[in-house]
């Protein structure tokens, strides 16, 4: 079966999702039928994004779970439990909300925005003030810098960092995230997309955000669910499928002409897409290494230490074949290797990858598993990986953790 222990959040079969929508819907008081019948289930461990049309319902659905809107239909279950038999503020004490712009307090001290559930649920001072810190610490702010300030005295970042850390303060098993990174600018974002990606795999955390940039979902979520109006759930799938195989016309309109783009994100460097060209050694002479090229087909070769196999460079056909031409017959290969500008790491996405080869006057590029040479990328290589089977995220790095 197609992603089976690829979302990284261990056993799946029997165990209780996280957060279970049972036919769920929300009327509004007004009549508006915001959510018609949704079933899904979130992993525990697992990141879902709600992405879809502005309206389509997703904050409600959001909202939900910690009966910010109370459903009308149906049941919300998280962790086993019945949310409308749970007392509502016991119920958010354990999930945390984080909201665009952080949602702090603005006459609270950045320390005391972070220590707000703690206070709710009686902490003293002292230990109020230490787990404050920690969370700070963990989101990337200095406490005995930031602690003291008032938000608006942060940047939009880190305000959101802060929001993210208060959301954490009481170690709440799922988290919900409203449009989390929709305030802070694109450079900001890339860095926070990926912290909080880290951060909510490490802590095991079950996540279950709302955007509108699927861009954000396909870097981010372990599965993605497109809906349309009324909350209703057009597929419900992780990243590389959803860019490979749009269940419904609705999902094929939203993620757009340019998909194939998109799947460049979370489509992993196989080794065996990559090709494989000669490879000489610096001491091998020029006859011996321009015949081995003209049978391999290619206009250059790739040099590694003989022993090691370690990568020295490249090298051009023709430079060879013109050392060939002046009679330069004791000539070596190493004499006319050139240096790669830069090589790819095999743990890069395809997108990362792609884009540095685009980034430089090479059509090829080595790709490495720490030193050890893999093979070399071409665009070529980059076609015949999109049209393979779609990835399995788990084994994808976060992308952007590059940027800023
Ligand atoms: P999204 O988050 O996808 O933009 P929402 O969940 O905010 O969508 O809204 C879904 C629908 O419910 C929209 O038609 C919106 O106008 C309506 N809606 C949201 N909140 C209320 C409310 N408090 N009262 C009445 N209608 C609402």
């Amino acid at each position: 079966m197609i992603g089976e222990g690829a979302t990284g959040s261990g056993a799946q079969g029997d165990e209780e999702p996280a957060i279970r929508f049972e036919g769920v819907g929300k009327r509004y008081r007004d009549g508006t039928e915001a959510v018609r019948e949704l079933t899904m289930d979130v992993r525990r461990g697992e990141l879902v994004a709600l992405v879809g049309p502005s309206g389509c319902g997703k904050s409600t659905i959001l909202r939900m779970v910690n009966r910010l809107v109370e459903p009308t239909s149906g049941r919300v279950v998280v962790d086993g439990r019945d949310t409308a038999h749970v007392d509502a503020v016991e119920l958010r004490r354990g999930i945390g909300y984080v909201i665009q712009a952080g949602g702090l307090l603005p006459h609270r001290t950045v320390r005391d925005n972070v220590a707000t559930v703690p206070r709710l649920l009686g902490w003293d001072a002292r230990a109020r003030r230490a787990r404050a810190d920690e969370l700070l610490e963990l989101v990337g702010l200095e406490p005995g810098l930031h602690g003291r300030r008032y938000p608006r005295e942060l940047s939009g970042g880190q305000q959101q960092r802060v929001g993210v850390a208060r959301a954490l303060a009481a170690d709440p098993p799922v988290l919900l995230l409203d449009e989390p990174f929709g305030a802070v600018d694109p450079v900001v974002r890339d860095r926070l997309q990926a912290e909080f990606r880290r951060l909510q795999t490490e802590l095991g955390k079950t996540a279950l955000f709302v955007t509108h940039d699927l861009d954000e979902a396909v870097r981010l979520a372990d599965r993605i669910a497109v809906l349309s109006t009324g909350g209703h759930l057009e597929q419900y799938a992780e990243p590389g499928a959803l860019l490979s195989d749009p269940a419904t016309d609705f999902v094929v309109q939203f993620v757009g002409s340019d998909r194939g783009l998109r799947r460049l994100a979370v489509t992993p460097i196989r080794p065996e897409d990559l090709e494989v060209p000669a490879t000489l050694a610096p001491g091998d002479g020029v006859a011996y290494a321009a015949t081995a090229l003209e049978v391999d087909g290619r206009s250059w070769g790739v040099v590694l230490e003989p022993d090691s196999r370690e990568l020295v460079g490249w090298v051009p056909r023709g430079a060879l074949t013109e050392a060939m031409r002046r009679g330069d017959r004791a000539g070596r290969v190493g004499d006319w290797t050139q240096p790669f500008p830069v090589v790819v790491q095999r743990a890069e996405t395809m997108r990362s990858a792609f884009s540095t080869l685009l980034g430089q006057e090479l059509r090829f590029l080595p790709v490495l598993e720490g030193t050890e040479f893999l093979g070399v990328l071409t665009p070529d290589v980059v076609h015949t990986a999109l049209r393979a089977a779609p990835a399995a995220p788990a084994a994808l790095p976060v992308d952007g953790t590059g940027t800023a």
